[in-house]
């Protein structure tokens, strides 16, 4: 085989499984919000210099504009993808209302299921850590919590979780839609 063959060879397996990636988490997150009101498409990328082209950051994937999954070579992933699907859905059904950037990303935590910060399902509850406090409203004070400890996902994929296990997301997302805040 010569380079240039196996290099089709590699290139259909890898878009191979980024279809199956992407029926993967369409169907993960369409069961969470029972159906799904986005359509974004999804752009991945196999290695750092296409990331970068395409505009990525040091981030593992990311949602642009809500209309677009961009994932990195460390974000083709059943978890990183389904999060940042998560946001797209969830933004797609706020319209133009604002959310609590930590609800925006512990309902991405809890929606992808993700291991680094949501204790397997279980007979107690999902956190790995409780919030210490009010966790952080804007984009600005979330970004900054985060890049000092990483954990505050974990906190509010916690939040989330005992959120929505007294209340159903429908109703949350119908509350927020409205310009209401989250019942304390
Ligand atoms: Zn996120």
């Amino acid at each position: 085989m010569g380079p240039r063959r196996r290099h089709r060879w590699w290139w259909r397996a890898s878009a191979g499984l980024g279809v199956l990636l992407v029926a993967v988490v369409l169907g993960v997150v369409a069961e969470f919000f029972g159906g799904l009101r986005s359509d974004p498409a999804f752009l991945a990328c196999l290695t750092d210099a296409c990331y970068t082209r395409i505009g990525g950051g040091g981030e593992r994937g990311i949602a642009v504009l809500n209309r677009t999954v961009m994932l990195s070579p460390r974000g083709i992933d059943p978890v990183i993808a389904a999060h940042e699907l998560t946001h797209v859905e969830l933004h797609a059904r706020l319209g133009t209302a604002s959310v609590p950037q930590w609800f925006d990303e512990g309902l991405a935590v809890l929606v992808s299921d993700d291991p680094r910060y949501l204790l397997p399902e279980g007979p107690g509850d999902r956190c790995r850590v409780a919030p210490a406090g009010p966790l952080p409203e804007s984009l600005d004070a979330w970004l900054r919590a985060a890049g000092s400890d990483p954990q505050v996902y974990a906190q509010a994929g916690c939040a989330v979780s005992r959120l929505l296990a007294a209340h159903d997301v429908h109703a949350l997302v119908a509350l927020l839609a409205a310009g209401e805040a989250l019942p304390g």
